[in-house]
């Protein structure tokens, strides 16, 4: 009986203070700015020097590219295999043109190994989420700032 007291002592004393758990999935926690997320690419950036590769201390990433007609090298095949990732950000940090960089998300959770090995397309896709939304937002902002100063004119 004591103990069940003591017990419910405990419970009645936390009542009033701030919750620390969230209703995930429908509320998501709010990480800090270097949270280091799986990957995003952005092809378009991506100089195929390799050095995100040779820095892997897991040897996770692999790529390939072609020189194109314009002497440059483009990017053909971009794999990550999350199922070694360490996230440990190296692969970010060396990146001269910050083509990979991690994002905030982290659900990775999947029936197979399979899954857990991401391809280009899929790594792209991630950007086109993250980074790239935001650079088309900031893209279409002055856009929409005309748009808005126009309106108060007629
Ligand atoms: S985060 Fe670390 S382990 Fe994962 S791909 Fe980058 S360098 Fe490799
Ligand atoms: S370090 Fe950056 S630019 Fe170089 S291959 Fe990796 S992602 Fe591409």
């Amino acid at each position: 009986m004591f103990g069940f007291l003591k017990g419910l002592a405990v419970t009645i004393s936390q009542l009033p203070k701030k919750k620390v758990t969230l209703q995930y999935p429908d509320v998501r926690p709010q990480w800090p700015e270097r949270f280091r997320g799986i990957h995003q690419l952005s092809v378009e950036r991506c100089i195929v020097c390799g050095q995100c590769a040779r820095i892997c201390p897991t040897s996770c990433i692999s790529l390939s590219g072609t020189r194109g007609e314009d002497r440059k090298l483009h990017l053909d095949t971009f794999d990550i295999s999350f199922e070694i990732c360490i996230l440990c950000d190296l692969c970010t940090e060396v990146c001269p043109t910050e083509a990979i960089k991690m994002t905030d998300e982290f659900e990775l959770a999947a029936y197979s190994r399979d899954q857990l090995y991401k391809n280009i397309e899929w790594l792209h896709e991630n950007y086109v989420r993250h980074d790239g939304a935001k650079e088309l937002a900031e893209a279409e902002r002055p856009a929409a700032l005309v748009g808005k100063a126009g309106e108060g004119r007629d």
